[in-house]
């Protein structure tokens, strides 16, 4: 997208989410006018609104700038006096930067230490980590595949972070599209192959590193002639033993458009999934992004609940949620986050979280936090009835409500036989012919779910 397109979408969406007179005095003003590797500088008519901008919506800009692009970038807020200044100096900067500074483009708000793990990213982090202490010699390449949203950039970036930090070796994070872009921008000026002095500077800033990233490498899939240039930066790391680490949205069996070839190379060193997180997962997630926020109020248990059972399946839009919720709030004026005012904020963004896939994982989830218990409990064997009765009312939801095939739902409940599942299904169906409070009961429940 070119980049007046993607301020006019993301103004679009700012305007959606703010009153008309906030958005007049802050956002209608401003211009997106460089996108450069994850920096994107935006000019401002005054002073005034990069400091409110920084301080007051840096989370709003970030969550529907990066949910546009797709990508995390860092922002700078520049005023045309700013512009000029930095043109004047630039001159002076310009002569040492190429010497001196190499850039790696590495995102310093990604570390491990803010990557929140449980079952389903364990040992993604572990491989991680264990290539970040000894790059080049445990796993080569390392390839991180999942959907999106999940945390492989965020993993891509604490590696890098941490070897820069821990050696002097040379990192390199690039997203395939820039590979390419490069590529082809080479490919152009070397028509008539005689310019040397471009193709070194390519092979120079691709091969001369310790560490190279490649994140997003579908998209290599569309560029024939970049693969095979991919294929000859691939090999001689490769063989130099620097550390190669890709991410892909799909395992390297399922890239059927990429090389034979390149795949093969691919399975080489280890392969790594991160799954969609579970309901305790994304509780601990949320927990530490509202850290990230520094809230001078409470943030509700419920109304992290709410925001669990509702954004399943990609992290980013579990964090745009909090996000949304807080904004919602400041603009209100509101001193406390309520449920209430959650469901308010959140009502036409929850519809794009995906609502869980898995009706039996929303059931589980729901159920669970109306009788305050976990869902673990759910799926264990204790028959105290605070627990029993329950998992035999999730039971009869996910049967009844969503016709979840028995088997099914036995899995989900901890690997329980059929016939327990028909038993619980029949005893709640018995049971709610004479107990009109347990039909009110499970109606209330059941809205909930929709
Ligand atoms: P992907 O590259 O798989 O699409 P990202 O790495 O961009 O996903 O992650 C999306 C967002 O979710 C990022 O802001 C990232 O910080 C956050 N995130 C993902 N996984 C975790 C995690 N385990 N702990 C904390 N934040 C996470
Ligand atoms: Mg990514």
């Amino acid at each position: 997208m070119e980049i007046n397109n993607i301020w006019n979408t993301f103004l679009k969406k700012v305007q959606n989410n703010l009153a008309p007179m906030l958005y007049e005095a802050w956002f209608a003003e401003t211009k997106l006018i460089s996108l450069n590797d994850n920096k994107a500088t935006i000019l401002v008519p005054m002073d005034i609104h990069k400091k409110h901008l920084k301080e007051n919506y840096i989370t709003l800009i970030e969550t529907i700038f990066n949910e546009i692009t797709g990508s995390n970038f860092i922002f700078e807020f520049l005023t045309e006096e700013d512009i000029e200044k930095r043109k004047n100096q630039e001159i002076f900067i310009n002569n040492d930067e190429e010497k001196n500074s190499f850039k790696s483009n590495l995102n310093p708000k990604y570390t491990f230490e803010n990557f929140v793990v449980g079952d389903s990213n364990k040992f993604a982090k572990m491989t991680a980590l264990a290539v970040a202490e000894k790059p080049g010699i445990m796993y080569n390449p390392l390839f991180i595949y999942s959907n999106s949203g999940l945390g492989k950039t965020h993993l891509m970036h604490a590696i890098g972070n941490y070897i820069v930090k821990n050696s002097n070796k040379k990192v390199l994070y690039v997203t395939s599209e820039q590979f390419v872009n490069d590529f082809i921008e080479l490919y152009r000026k070397n028509k008539d192959n005689n310019n040397f002095e471009e193709v070194e500077k390519f092979k120079r800033k691709y091969r001369d590193v310790d560490v190279l990233m490649i994140d997003d490498i579908q998209y290599l899939e569309i560029a024939n002639k970049t693969q095979q240039e991919f294929f000859n930066t691939f090999n001689e790391l490769h063989t130099n033993n620097k550390q190669i680490i890709i991410s892909s949205d799909r395992s390297p069996d399922d890239l059927k458009q990429l090389e034979e070839r390149l795949r093969t190379r691919f399975t080489w060193g280890l392969m790594v999934d991160i799954m969609p997180p579970n309901y305790e997962l994304r509780l601990s997630i949320i927990d530490k992004k509202i850290e990230g926020h520094s809230l001078n109020t409470d943030f509700p248990k419920e109304v992290k609940e709410y925001i669990a059972s509702h954004c399943t399946n990609d992290i980013r839009k579990l964090e745009g949620a909090i996000t949304r919720v807080v904004a919602y709030a400041t603009m209100m004026g509101c001193t406390d986050i309520t449920l209430d005012l959650a469901a308010e904020a959140l009502k036409d963004y929850i519809g794009n979280c995906n609502i869980s896939k898995n009706n039996i994982e929303h059931v589980q989830q729901i159920v669970a936090n109306n009788y305050n218990i976990t869902v673990e409990d759910l799926k264990g064997r204790r028959r105290v009835s605070s627990i029993a009765v329950p998992r035999q009312i999730a039971m009869y939801i996910c049967r009844t409500v969503y016709n979840e095939p028995l088997t099914k739902i036995g899995l989900h409940f901890g690997g329980k036989d059929h016939t327990t599942v028909i038993h619980s299904v029949e005893k709640i169906k018995k049971e709610l012919k004479n107990n009109t409070n347990l039909a009110k009961e499970i109606n209330r429940i059941i809205k909930k779910l929709k």
